[in-house]
């Protein structure tokens, strides 16, 4: 909150925070993921200043309807430009999603508020990012921050989709640093089709890492369990779920970091 003269208070928001104005941002490329996914290339014409794992809110209005909002975490590193992609899966019936699918365009402008958000990693430190469907997306982010940083060796990526055709970002989820996961139709020889389980996450644990989960508030929650189970701190696991309502949320464990919700 502002001061009468005008002066943010130490630890409060300027009510002049760029983040919290709804900017017009333009698209200037799409490209398919899957079959039901599209990422959206936007440009914010300011700097985007987010962080690795953050999210902004992006506003439509359909026609014949009234201007809705919804949280779509950014997939692109942080690198200091004014553009930022987005990975948006198609829900059935879905009001934001089906409009972006069907409507949004190169070309066109969404109105696009933030970046916000605390489920963030800096680059530094050791991380294991595990993620279902959609969830995959803001720990995209991460794995793209540590490999343009060169601080591969910090991360491991576990990526759980249904079947190869669901997976995202296909073509980068390759290197030593990610494992993906099928659970109902196996791409591969190396595992079965299945649901992540203990023995998937028990060696990519790295010491002193914390670990980022996000996906369905179903797969966040297992997920969360396995790591626990595993002897995971529950203050190094962050916790991040989405899904077709938009406000799911998976219950921290005691003394876990608050769940962050868009
Ligand atoms: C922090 C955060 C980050 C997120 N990041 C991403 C991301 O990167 N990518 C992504 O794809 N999503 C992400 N989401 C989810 C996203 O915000 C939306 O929730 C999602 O796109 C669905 O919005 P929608 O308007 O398309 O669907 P909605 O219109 O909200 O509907 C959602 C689903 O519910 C069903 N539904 C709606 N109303 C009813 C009803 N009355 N009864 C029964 N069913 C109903 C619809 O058919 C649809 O399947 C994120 C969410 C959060 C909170």
């Amino acid at each position: 909150m502002a001061d009468l003269a005008g002066t943010a208070r130490p630890g409060s928001t300027s009510p002049t925070d760029p983040t919290r104005e709804w900017v017009p941002a333009r698209v200037l490329a799409t490209r398919r993921e899957t079959a039901r996914a599209t990422t959206f290339r936007l440009d914010l014409g300011r700097p985007s200043g987010h962080r690795a794992g953050q999210h902004v809110k992006v506003r439509v209005t359909p026609p014949g309807g009234s201007p809705t909002s919804r949280s779509y975490s950014i997939a692109s590193a942080p690198d200091g430009g004014s553009v930022i992609e987005l990975t948006v899966e198609r829900l059935d019936g879905g009001v934001v999603s089906g409009h972006l699918h069907d409507r949004v365009h190169p070309g066109a402008t969404v109105s696009v508020r933030g970046p916000k958000g605390t489920f963030t990693w800096g680059g530094t430190t050791p991380a294991l990012l595990v993620g279902g469907g959609s969830g995959l997306v803001p720990l995209m982010a991460m794995l793209r921050l540590a490999r343009r940083t060169g601080q591969s060796g910090l991360v491991r990526l576990v990526a759980s989709a249904r079947a190869p055709g669901d997976l995202f970002y296909r073509d980068e989820l390759v290197g030593p640093e990610v494992s993906v996961i099928h659970t109902r139709a196996a791409g591969s020889l190396v595992r079965q089709a299945g649901r992540l389980t203990v023995d998937d996450l028990a060696p990519l644990f790295l010491p002193g890492a914390t670990a980022f989960v996000c996906g369905s508030k179903g797969f966040a929650g297992a997920a969360r369990d396995l790591l626990l189970g595993l002897g995971v701190p529950a203050e190094r696991i962050r916790v991040e779920a989405f899904g077709p309502t938009a406000t799911a949320e998976v219950a921290p464990a005691p003394g876990t970091p608050a769940t962050v919700l868009g």
